[in-house]
């Protein structure tokens, strides 16, 4: 962005940061802006470092930065922020990063790796891949002098390339754990929990049908720094998305997240048949429309959502998931020549599931307000204007979602 001309101001960047992940917090006219003196100075380091570190990674060679894209027709243009709409967000667009690839174009999170295995071997950092810390090792001060390996896998550990002098000395093929000086301190990266079901369950606000991170983040440093008395904090602040529910409940580890709903003529109805977000804003704002509560009834209205799609969206966006190229090859989708059909056989999906859905049943007037939704979104589609949810409205529904996968489609 310096390099480019763009000022992103310190004041508006914080501002957007504590905006967007403390709300209730906010307090623009403060002079740390509702932050505590903690998380202030947390945020500012962010902000006075993410550059450097960017900076870092290309001068060393690692990698090389571009910008993210919009997408599908949109993809020459440079990729606008979530929640652009924030006066604080100062400018919408920029701040997305990827790794370019050869022809300039943006890489994914594996370029990324690449590059960063790449420099680490080029450079004599040994990279040991099935070795799981399972504790640290303290002095008798009490401080961490390394860690407690455990070889997951000791022949493919052995196969691995050691290549610095603390796995040389190591017998990687012949023992089961290993004890690993730290030359000066541990850092660990092991990322979240989202593959560890007992605390998703006791740690999350919401139900947890499964998750997309790594499958080896199981919350082992949780469990570390627990036992050294480490101050534990924002766990609840998980970065949810959508799945589908059958897909998950019949193999968690199959979890497929749904990204961008791409396509027009679909919608998301809850147990009432209404709709209850704007099907279009990102894969992280999104899913929090699933947290509601209804206290009439001592549960959540919206826990379980119902893609309601037609004929038109599987002709031209058929492919771009959670919309399948074939959907007869999926069970989980429901099918009806009519609304009517389709309610019917909605309805009996859902009672099939009860022993796994926390005895959901649709509600009575499901099929009715289903009915309703439906002639309510083509009025919306006709005058271009969604009176529930301003869908289409902002321009990141209008500039992130691919375009048709079938360009001949009308
Ligand atoms: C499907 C998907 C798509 C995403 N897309 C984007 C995107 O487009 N842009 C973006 O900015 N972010 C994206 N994210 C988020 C981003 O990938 C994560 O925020 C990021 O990878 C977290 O990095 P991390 O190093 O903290 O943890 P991770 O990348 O999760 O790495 C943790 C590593 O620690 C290892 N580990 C766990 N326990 C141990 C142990 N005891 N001992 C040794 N190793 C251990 C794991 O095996 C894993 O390799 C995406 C995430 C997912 C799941």
């Amino acid at each position: 962005m310096q390099a480019d001309g763009f000022e992103d101001p310190h004041e508006d960047a914080l501002k957007y940061m504590t905006r967007y992940a403390l709300p209730y917090k906010y307090n623009p006219n403060d002079a740390q802006y509702g932050l505590s003196d903690d998380d202030y100075a947390l945020y500012t380091r962010y902000y006075d470092s993410a550059a450097e570190v960017v900076a870092l990674l290309q001068d060393q060679g690692a990698m090389t930065w571009t910008y993210g894209r919009n997408f599908g027709p949109h993809f020459d243009q440079v990729q606008i922020d979530y929640i652009e709409e924030y006066e604080e967000n100062v400018p919408k667009t920029h701040h997305t990063l990827h790794p370019a690839l050869e022809d300039g174009n943006p890489g994914g999170g594996g370029d990324m790796i690449g590059g960063c295995t790449a420099w680490a071997e080029a450079n004599g950092i040994g990279v040991h891949v099935n070795h799981r810390v399972d504790q640290v090792i303290l002095n008798s001060a009490g401080e961490v002098i390394g860690v407690e390996v455990v070889v997951t896998d000791p022949a493919a550990a052995a196969a691995t390339p050691a290549t610095d002098a603390t796995a040389e000395a190591s017998p990687v093929a012949s023992t089961q754990t290993l004890s690993i000086r730290a030359r000066k301190g541990v850092i660990f990266g092991t990322g979240g929990f989202s593959r560890n079901a007992d605390m998703m369950r006791h740690l999350m606000p919401s139900p947890y049908y499964g998750g997309c991170g790594a499958p080896t983040n199981e919350g082992d440093l949780l469990r570390i720094s627990a036992a050294l008395g480490a101050k534990l904090g924002n766990l609840h602040n998980v970065w949810r998305n959508e799945g589908i529910f059958e897909q998950a409940v019949a193999d968690t580890g199959a979890y497929n997240c749904a990204w961008f709903l791409s396509g027009d003529s679909f919608f998301i109805v809850n147990k009432h048949g209404k709709r209850f977000v704007n099907e279009k804003r990102n894969y992280q704002d999104r899913p929090m429309a699933h947290q509601d509560w209804d206290p009439n009834f001592g549960d959540g209205t919206s826990r379980l959502g119902f893609v309601i799609y037609d004929q038109r969206v599987q002709d031209s966006w058929g492919g771009a998931f959670p919309w399948l190229a074939d959907p007869t090859t999926a069970p989980y989708i429901i099918s009806g020549n009519t609304i009517e059909e389709l309610a019917a056989a909605i309805e009996e999906r859902v009672e099939s599931l009860l022993d796994v859905t926390g005895n959901v049943h649709l509600h009575v007037d499901f099929a009715g307000n289903l009915a309703a939704e439906v002639e309510k979104f083509n009025e919306y589609a006709r005058t271009g204007l969604d009176l529930d949810f301003s869908r289409g409205s902002l321009q990141y529904d209008l500039t992130i979602p691919f375009g048709p996968s079938n360009p001949d489609s009308p």
